[in-house]
């Protein structure tokens, strides 16, 4: 693995090399240089905060920014307001995003006043948005550099260019058919770790900015993928994440495709790997051979997050989701005969243009029947660049937020059901972290992606441990231990 290639090796009084990954490898060195000399200057190493907004994609891209930071010398610091460089990875999902973000620049701004060498940095999903680069340059000049989801790739080339100009350093792409292995990172967790398995979407469900920011679906290769966990298991990782906009059509567009079912079953394969997750599965593309591999599966987690979206044909229709409510409770079904003890969650957006009482009923009754034991629920976002934000049948802010309330409230009555029906059970967890609140205890998450409350001390954290459940608090539980697994 390039992690391990000697940085001190690479003579950088030659020029940068054309092939990729080495020639980012180059870059870190020449970072490294930038970093002596400023020790030297400053008498400390400088320092670097990465801060995340958004999902699990943008959480493991920015394990990737700051491995090149650590590897390149910076020390992390975790106040952004006290950082030599800092980097926004943006999120721009919802509308309101993009001003939360212009809030929280303004504010660093004020702090640069009084670092004036503080370097800021953008990236992510927002970069890639018509009309943000032409705002940052106007009112944000004080940024030192932007790119966007395509190019993360290149952070250390992007980061050298940054950190040797007092220009504002720009790159964004409008897509690429590029995806460059082994670049350096730094896992937040020593025993689990996200893998991206594909990139982009094609599903261009319209209420939806993914397609326009992240760009067209693009599969990793599978000797890639695995030749990555493989590395990632014999570093300790009992536990992967898989992580794509659309798990279920994972393959397609390789030269030799596979199917998503056929890359868990090699996954399953390697030593050492205990347990597979997987976000997110979209329900048109949830195939019978990927429920028959998890119903056989010891390693597969079980839980499936399915997002329904709408529990309205109609709505369904007007997303452009391709299933009609019955073919989604079919799905579920099926799911729950191949995989009984599964937890199922999903995500709801209330308020959808067009939607009418009669449809909101609808979801409602979805929600009734399928059990979620989690839903993640949104009100519609009005997302400027996305065909339903000019659609009619806007629905007004006072009824969405009524609609919102009402599943809320069905939600948790029917999670808290849900999830208590394993009090009095042994269950197996893998312990993630001393308890925020309460240091005597740990945290641990089950199976089903439920969290466990037990006393314990922090060596065991990173083991399979197995847990009785003492008593349900709603989402989680409170337990007693218990044995080491492995
Ligand atoms: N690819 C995943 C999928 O198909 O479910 C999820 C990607 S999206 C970033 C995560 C969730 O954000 C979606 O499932 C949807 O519920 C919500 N979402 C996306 N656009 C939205 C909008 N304009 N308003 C409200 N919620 C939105
Ligand atoms: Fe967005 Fe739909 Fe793609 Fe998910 S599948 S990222 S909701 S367009």
């Amino acid at each position: 693995m390039y992690n391990e290639i000697d940085l001190d090796k690479i003579d950088i009084t030659l020029g940068p090399p054309a092939k990729e990954p080495a020639r980012q490898y180059y870059f870190i060195a020449r970072c490294r240089e930038w970093v002596r000399d400023f020790e030297q200057r400053n008498g400390r190493v400088p320092n670097s905060c990465v801060t995340t907004f958004g999902c699990q994609m943008n959480a493991r891209d920015s394990e990737k920014l700051e491995g090149v930071l650590k590897q390149a010398g910076f020390a992390a610091e975790p106040d952004e307001r006290k950082a030599d460089f800092v980097i926004f990875n943006t999120c721009t999902v919802r509308e309101n995003a993009n001003q939360r973000l212009y809030g929280r620049l303004g504010q660093l701004g004020r702090s640069r006043k009084r670092n004036p060498d503080m370097k800021i940095a953008l990236c992510g999903c927002m970069m890639q948005e018509a009309g943000v680069l032409e705002k940052l340059k106007k009112s944000y000049s004080f940024v030192s550099l932007v790119f966007g989801t395509h190019n993360i790739y290149k952070f250390p080339e992007l980061l050298s260019a940054c950190l040797d100009s007092d220009r504002m350093v720009i790159d964004v792409w409008e897509d690429t058919d590029q995806i460059v292995e082994d670049i350096p990172s730094e896992r937040k967790f020593s025993f689990k770790s996200g893998v991206n398995i594909m990139t982009g979407c094609n599903n261009f469900c319209i209420y939806c900015i993914v397609p326009y920011v992240r760009g067209r679906e693009r599969s990793r290769r599978p000797e890639d993928i695995l030749r990555e966990i493989k590395s990632l298991a014999a570093d300790g990782v009992v536990e992967v994440m898989l992580l794509g906009q659309n798990v279920n059509s994972y393959g397609k567009t390789l030269e030799d495709p596979i199917t998503f079912a056929q890359l868990l079953t090699e996954i399953e394969r390697i030593d050492g790997l205990e347990r597979i997750r997987f976000m997110t599965s979209h329900p048109k593309d949830l195939s019978d051979e990927l429920i028959q591999v998890m119903g056989s599966s010891q390693k597969i987690c079980r839980h499936l997050h399915l997002p329904v979206q709408s529990g309205s044909t109609r709505i369904l229709e007007r997303m452009n989701r391709r299933y009609t409510k019955e073919q989604y409770l079919e799905l579920t079904e099926k799911i729950r005969r191949a995989v009984p003890d599964i937890s199922l969650t999903t995500d709801i957006i209330v308020g959808f243009p067009g939607e009418t009482e009669e449809d909101f009923q609808e979801t409602l009754d979805i929600v009734r029947r399928v059990r979620y034991d989690t839903v993640f629920t949104f009100q519609y976002s009005k997302r400027s660049g996305t065909p339903a934000a000019v659609m009619d049948g806007q629905v007004a802010p006072e009824v969405v937020k009524d609609r919102f309330d009402r599943l809320l409230s069905e939600v948790q009555s029917i999670s808290a059901e849900v999830c208590s029906v394993h009090t009095g059970s042994v269950q197996e967890v893998l312990v993630e972290s001393v308890n925020d609140h309460d240091p005597s205890l740990l945290t641990g998450r089950m199976s089903n992606n439920l969290l466990v409350h037990f006393p314990g001390d922090a060596s065991l954290i990173g083991k399979l441990y197995s847990v009785r459940l003492k008593e349900c608090r709603g989402f989680y539980y409170l337990g007693e231990g218990g044995q080491i697994i492995s």
